[in-house]
């Protein structure tokens, strides 16, 4: 089958199609065929088209910044152009889609109808930067492939059995009836490279306990328990827990209050100011670019050295505490753009864990290690860098979904 996946992000949008045959169920037996992004972070008003396919690498910039737009001149490669990999858009077999937030009610991959499209829009206050572009997509594939079924795989699916004293916030319990607690994010990553580590150790994830950690521009820990999330510092918003790009992660909630009531903000200032304002950023006045950051605290930046000393020192007490969450620890996972490619940030975190008994293995770690143990023999607990692949992960659940159901579109 051909499986199409999108995944659209707040200023970017990956998409791939993948082919994973039929009578096959073993996991990752999947070849990507196609894949596409479109960055409209880098320049104001244009958009950074990518194409990747028959061993080209296509790209352009668009003059667009309307997104829907953008995305079908990024499909017109698809079947168009040394680039295509398809004769008509009919032969896409399935559409995924990557949905951020899910709610309490959607822990499993779902077929979408209407009543999944008007979930997707309530749940948009919690996550305004993704619900809604996750929902133009799909309305976008229903346009361009109206026979076509797809699915909705959720990035808080994987945390849905936190247990409860992890998921409440010590606030009257009304709210937490009301759906203010934690959901957690990046499940779909969390649990891909969970599932990776299980390969890779040989033994069985019901029988690991992980910490794994997702560092991207969002930066989120999963501790990972018989296959489970049972606890995840990302909370009710992609917000809370570690220091991030841009993001502040968790700070004294007092400080909101103050910068209301005192220095007059709106909501959306401190929304702004939050959000992409701080973190890396907001610390150095540089970017919130690990890259940059460790370019100038090389080149001896005072404020980039305090910015990275910060998102150290966040991540290790994070860290940490989902240690105490989970008692002993098998492995410690590294992912993302930050955790896959920054050997000096895995070096910084592991030194001040060897409390623990956790010991990096410095060749190993400088050696651009890639879904690699870099812990040394005597370390207590195994140290992994992992490639997650969430469109690969996408891929396959709306495989497992479509062979385990009936193939025609589930009606609304
Ligand atoms: P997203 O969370 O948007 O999916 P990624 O997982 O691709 O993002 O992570 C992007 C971030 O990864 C960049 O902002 C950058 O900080 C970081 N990054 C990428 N490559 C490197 C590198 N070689 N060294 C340090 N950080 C890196």
């Amino acid at each position: 089958m051909k499986v199409l996946v999108l995944n659209a992000g707040s200023s970017s949008q990956k998409t791939c199609l993948y082919y994973i045959p039929d009578d096959d169920r073993s996991e990752y037996v999947i070849t990507e065929l196609w894949s596409g992004s479109i960055d409209w972070s880098k320049q104001d008003g244009l958009a950074d088209l990518k194409v990747e396919s028959n061993g080209i690498v296509l790209e352009e910039t668009a003059n667009n910044e309307d997104r829907l737009t953008v995305i079908k001149q990024l499909f017109h490669y698809l079947c168009n152009g040394d680039t295509a990999v398809l004769e008509t858009w009919q032969e896409i077999d399935f559409v995924g889609h990557r949905v951020v937030h899910g709610g309490r009610e959607y822990q499993q991959p779902t077929w979408i109808n209407e009543e999944v499209k008007s979930a997707i829009a309530q749940l948009a206050s919690l996550a305004p930067s993704h619900n809604p572009v996750n929902l133009q997509g799909i309305e976008l594939m229903e346009q361009l492939l109206p026979d076509t079924p797809q699915v909705a795989v959720f990035d808080t699916a994987f945390h849905s059995q936190i247990p409860p004293e992890a998921a409440i916030y010590p606030l009257p319990y009304r709210f937490y009836e009301d759906g203010i607690r934690r959901y957690g994010f990046h499940g779909i990553s969390h649990q891909y490279c969970a599932e990776k580590v299980a390969k890779l150790l040989k033994q069985p994830l019901e029988r690991l306990k992980l910490i794994t950690c997702h560092l991207g521009n969002g930066a989120s820990l999963a501790a990972i328990k018989n296959g489970h999330s049972i606890d995840t510092s990302m909370g009710f918003t992609p917000l809370e827990g570690l220091m991030m790009g841009t993001r502040c992660g968790s700070i004294d909630p007092g400080i909101v209050i103050h910068l209301l009531r005192e220095q007059e903000l709106t909501p959306e200032q401190v929304d702004k100011l939050l959000n992409k304002e701080s973190g890396l950023k907001g610390i150095s006045g540089i970017s919130g670019d690990m890259r940059r950051i460790t370019k100038e605290m090389e080149k001896g930046d005072d404020r980039a050295q305090l910015a990275f000393d910060t998102y150290v020192h966040h991540l290790v007490k994070g860290i940490a505490s989902m240690f105490a969450s989970l008692g002993r620890v098998d492995a410690l996972v590294f992912t993302a753009g930050v955790g896959e490619n920054s050997a000096v940030l895995r070096q910084a975190v592991c030194e001040k864990l060897e409390f623990l008994g956790i010991e990096l293995d410095s060749k190993k770690n400088e050696n651009s290690p890639r879904d690699e143990q870099i812990a040394t023999i005597e370390s207590s607990t195994r140290i992994f860098v992992i490639h997650t692949d969430e469109d690969s992960a996408i891929a396959q659940a709306v495989s497992q979904l479509a062979q385990g159901s009936s193939k025609t579109k589930p009606s609304s």
